[in-house]
C-alpha cells in the first residue's frame, strides 16, 4: 500500500499516506484494518444486508484511548467518520464508504455492582451479553427483544423493550456516561457534570460524541418471568385486535403486549398445516411478581380459541431471545414507523387490508405496546420526545431476493401513508430508513432546537455527522 482513498468530511476524495496509517497503528492497541486485510469484511458487515459500505479505515478500539486516538485521527485528516456499536441500525449508519470506522465492538465489559444495583457497559456489549451479566445477580433494565442488537445505538435513541412500561426506556435508566468529543476530550455526562449533554445522549443517538461507558441503573427481575406466544389465524384479527385494546387499557404497567401479523414461520410448536398461513400474534410479558403474574396474563388469554398458547414461566434471558431466529442478520431490510396515542378502528382496517397482501414470507407488521412508566417522564426531560405514544408500529419489509426488492419497499411506504392519518406525526430516530428525509425532524420535535444548541457546542463542525444528523446551527 502507497496510500489509501479516503472520503473527506466534505464528501471529496482525498489521499491518505501509508505513513499516516501506520502512524495510526502505532497510537491504538486495537487493530487497524485497511481494505483487503484478515478481518476488514467482517468487521465492516452490518444487520442490513442492503448496507454494503467500505471504509478506507476500521480502527477495532480496544478503550476509550483507541477512540481519543481514532477520532483525533479523522478529525486532523479531515476524514469521514462513522461509529459502530452492534451494527443493528437499519439505516446502516455504523458504516461509510471511504472514511474511518471506528469499531467499538472488541469493547466488551459488562461490570455489575449489585449493592448499588448499577451496571458499567462498554459500547461494543449486545443486548444478550448485557442480560447474561446482569442476570446472574437477578438484575435488569430495560432494553431491546432482539438479542444481538448493540446496546449502545439502542440507548443513545432511546431503546424499549418488554420491561420499558415498567422501568421506562432504556435510556431513562441511563445514569451517567464517559463520552468522547469531537475535540478528542473524555468527558463525563450526568445530572451534575455536563447536564446539557447529558440531556442530549438520551434520545439524540451519536451526534454529541462518542460513548466509552455507560452506567444504568438496574432493577430486580427474575430470573423466570411469566412470558410467551399466543397464535391466532390472520383472519380473527379484525375482531381480536379491539378486545386487545381493551384489554391493555386496563393493564398494569407489568403487563406488555405487542402484537406482530405476518405469515406463520415453520415454529415448532406450530401445526405444521400452519406455517405459511397468515396469524396475528401477541407476545406477552409480565414483569412482576410471578405469583400475579397468571391473572394478570388471564385475559389476553382467554380472547379466542388460539392455535398456540405457550406462555409460561421462563428464563427471562432466553424470553430475550425469542425473535432473535426471526431477526437474523443477512436478510434485505426496509422499515417504516410510526407511533400512534391510541387504536383507531380505522387503523386496525388498514393494518388487516395490508397484511392480507404481504409481499415477501418474511414482512410483518410489528406493533410495540409503550406507555406506562415511559409516558410519565415529561416530553422535554430528555431529547426522546414522543411521551404520548401508546403503540409504535414497524413496518417491517424483509426479503432475501433482489427481485423482490422493489415491491417489498413499496408495500411498506404505502402502508405508511395509509396509517399517518392515525399517527401522532412522531417518530422513533432508530427506526428511520435511510432515504427518510424528514425523519430527523419529525424524532425530535419540540427538542429539534435545544439539541442543535447542543451540537454546536459539542460538534461545531459536525464530525459525527453519519447518523440520523443535527446539524449545528451557523
Ligand atoms: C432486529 C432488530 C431488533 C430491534 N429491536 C429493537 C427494540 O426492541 N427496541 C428498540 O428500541 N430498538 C430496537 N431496534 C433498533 C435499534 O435500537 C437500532 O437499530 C440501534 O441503532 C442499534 O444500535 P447498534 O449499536 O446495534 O447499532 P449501530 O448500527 O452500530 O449504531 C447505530 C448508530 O448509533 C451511533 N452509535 C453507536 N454506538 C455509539 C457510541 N458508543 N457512541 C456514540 N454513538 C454511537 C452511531 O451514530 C451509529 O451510527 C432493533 C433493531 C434491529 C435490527
Amino acid at each position: 500500500m502507497t496510500s489509501l482513498s479516503v472520503t473527506k468530511t466534505s464528501g471529496g476524495a482525498a489521499k491518505l499516506s501509508e505513513r499516516a496509517v501506520q502512524a495510526l497503528k502505532g497510537r491504538v492497541r486495537g487493530a487497524v484494518l485497511t481494505p483487503g486485510e484478515d478481518g476488514y469484511d467482517t468487521a465492516r458487515s452490518v444487520w442490513n444486508a442492503m448496507i454494503d459500505r467500505k471504509p478506507g479505515v476500521i480502527v477495532r478500539c480496544a478503550g476509550a484511548a483507541d477512540v481519543r486516538a481514532a477520532v483525533d485521527f479523522a478529525r486532523e485528516a479531515g476524514v469521514l467518520l462513522a461509529v459502530r456499536g452492534g451494527g443493528h441500525n437499519i439505516a446502516g449508519s455504523a458504516v461509510c464508504d471511504g472514511g474511518v470506522m471506528i469499531d467499538l465492538t472488541p469493547m466488551k465489559s459488562v461490570r455489575v455492582d449489585p449493592h448499588a444495583k448499577t451496571a458499567r457497559v462498554e459500547p461494543g456489549v449486545t443486548l444478550g451479553e448485557f442480560d447474561r451479566e446482569t442476570q446472574a445477580f437477578g438484575l435488569t433494565t430495560p432494553t431491546g427483544i432482539n438479542s444481538t442488537t448493540g446496546i449502545a445505538g439502542l440507548t443513545l435513541g432511546g431503546g424499549f423493550g418488554w420491561l420499558s412500561r415498567k422501568f421506562g426506556l432504556t435510556s431513562d435508566n441511563l445514569v451517567s456516561a464517559d463520552v468522547v468529543t469531537a475535540d478528542g476530550h473524555l468527558v463525563r455526562a450526568s445530572h451534575a457534570e455536563n447536564p446539557d449533554l447529558f440531556w442530549a445522549i438520551r434520545g439524540g443517538g451519536g451526534n454529541f460524541g462518542i460513548v466509552t461507558s455507560f452506567e444504568f441503573r438496574l432493577h430486580p427481575l427474575g430470573p423466570e418471568v411469566m412470558s410467551g406466544l399466543i397464535v391466532y389465524p390472520l383472519s380473527q384479527a379484525r375482531d381480536l385486535i379491539p378486545r386487545y385494546r381493551a384489554i391493555m387499557a386496563a393493564a398494569p404497567d407489568e403487563l406488555t403486549c405487542w402484537i406482530v401479523l405476518r405469515t406463520a414461520p415453520p415454529l415448532p410448536f406450530l401445526p405444521k398445516q400452519v406455517h405459511g398461513t397468515g396469524v396475528m400474534v401477541l407476545a406477552a410479558c409480565y414483569a412482576g411478581l410471578m405469583k400475579d403474574a397468571a391473572a394478570a396474563m388471564a385475559p389476553l388469554r382467554g380472547m379466542g380459541k388460539p392455535i398456540a398458547d405457550v406462555i409460561g414461566p421462563q428464563p427471562f434471558a432466553g424470553w430475550q431471545t425469542v425473535f432473535d431466529p426471526l431477526l437474523a442478520p443477512g436478510a434485505r431490510n426496509y422499515w417504516k414507523s410510526h407511533s400512534f396515542a391510541a387504536l383507531d378502528d380505522g387503523l386496525i382496517d388498514v393494518f388487516c387490508k395490508y397484511v392480507s397482501a404481504l409481499p415477501s414470507p418474511e414482512t410483518e407488521i410489528l406493533l410495540a405496546q409503550l406507555g406506562g412508566a415511559i409516558n410519565r417522564v415529561a416530553p422535554e426531560a430528555t431529547a426522546y420526545p414522543h411521551r404520548d405514544a401508546a403503540f409504535l408500529v414497524n413496518l417491517h419489509a424483509r426479503w432475501r431476493d433482489r427481485a423482490d426488492e422493489a415491491k417489498c419497499i413499496a408495500w411498506a411506504r404505502t402502508l405508511f401513508d395509509a396509517c399517518a392519518p392515525y399517527a401522532t406525526g412522531g417518530t422513533y430516530v432508530n427506526f428511520i430508513p435511510e432515504d427518510d428525509k424528514t425523519g430527523v425532524a419529525r424524532a425530535y420535535l419540540g427538542n429539534a432546537q435545544r439539541l442543535a444548541a447542543v451540537k454546536t457546542k459539542f460538534d461545531r463542525e459536525n464530525l459525527f455527522r453519519v447518523n440520523q444528523n443535527i446539524r449545528p446551527m451557523r
